[in-house]
């Protein structure tokens, strides 16, 4: 008995093991990816905005191509790096008290060439008597703005709007991203913040996704005790709700 005891103690910590090792690859090759990446996105940046001599239509519409294909790399290089920083229980948040409303303004500036590349219009819908600040880790609520908001462009139609809600609530605040786009069918329901998901609707409508976002923003939101959940709006949509507690 103390000898299976012991043999599975070892094969556990030999697991242990070749997962950090895991970990630490899947961290080492993102940040070497996003490295390059970036210095792609630098010299791209260069050529189409004329730095390095005019362009004939032609160069520039290839060149834009080769620009968005690469931010796509990007932003899924991130998704992996985020992930990979999400599962592991190691890592602490840094709590402090922060102004969501600032923060939900920030990343929504930070979307405001996508919105509007897509023809999507994001409005935000302030609170009409202030925010009392909310105790969080401002990095990791970011990155939970940033996938959220990033979705509700991505899956909504040209043309359309995306509405950001931030409220108080009782001794919570929460914010709401509600799009009029492609929604979320009753077969997926159950899947959909599940890691590497992504519901056909979703790959018919844009091919790239990592299926890691909504897993990793659920994953962040456990960790502040909050609340994320989502509904199907009857007009066609979806509304992706968060509720953090204000402590
Ligand atoms: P992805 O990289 O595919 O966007 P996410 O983890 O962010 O991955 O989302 C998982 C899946 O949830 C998506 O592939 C899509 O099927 C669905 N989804 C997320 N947000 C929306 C939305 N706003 N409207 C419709 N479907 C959505």
């Amino acid at each position: 008995m103390e000898e299976e005891l012991n043999k599975l103690k070892e094969e556990n910590e030999q697991l242990k093991k070749i997962n950090t090792v895991k970990s630490e690859l899947i961290s080492i090759a993102s940040h070497q990816l996003r490295t390059s990446l970036s210095a792609l996105k630098w010299i791209l940046e260069m050529f189409i905005s004329g730095d390095l001599g005019k362009l004939s239509n032609e160069q520039g519409s290839y060149l834009q191509k080769a620009y968005n294909s690469n931010e796509r790399m990007i932003t899924l290089v991130n998704d992996l790096l985020m992930f990979n920083k999400v599962e592991d229980s190691a890592i602490t948040y840094t709590m402090k008290k922060v102004d969501l409303l600032n923060l939900v303004e920030q990343a929504l500036f930070e979307f405001s060439g996508e919105s509007s590349k897509k023809q999507v219009e994001v409005v935000l819908l302030k609170p009409e008597n202030g925010l009392p600040l909310v105790t969080c880790d401002e990095g990791m609520i970011r990155v939970v703005l940033q996938n959220l908001i990033e979705n509700a462009i991505k899956y909504s139609n040209k043309g359309t709007k995306v509405f950001i809600t931030v409220k108080a609530e009782a001794s919570t605040v929460q914010v709401s991203v509600h799009d009029s786009g492609i929604g979320i069918s009753e077969a997926d329901k159950d899947n959909i913040f599940k890691k590497f998901f992504r519901a056909p609707n979703a790959v018919e409508k844009d091919a790239v996704g990592s299926g890691l976002g909504l897993f990793t923003t659920k994953n962040i939101i456990d960790r502040h005790n909050g609340k994320i959940w989502f509904e199907n709006m009857p007009e066609g949509g979806t509304t992706f709700f968060v509720v953090l507690p204000i402590i």
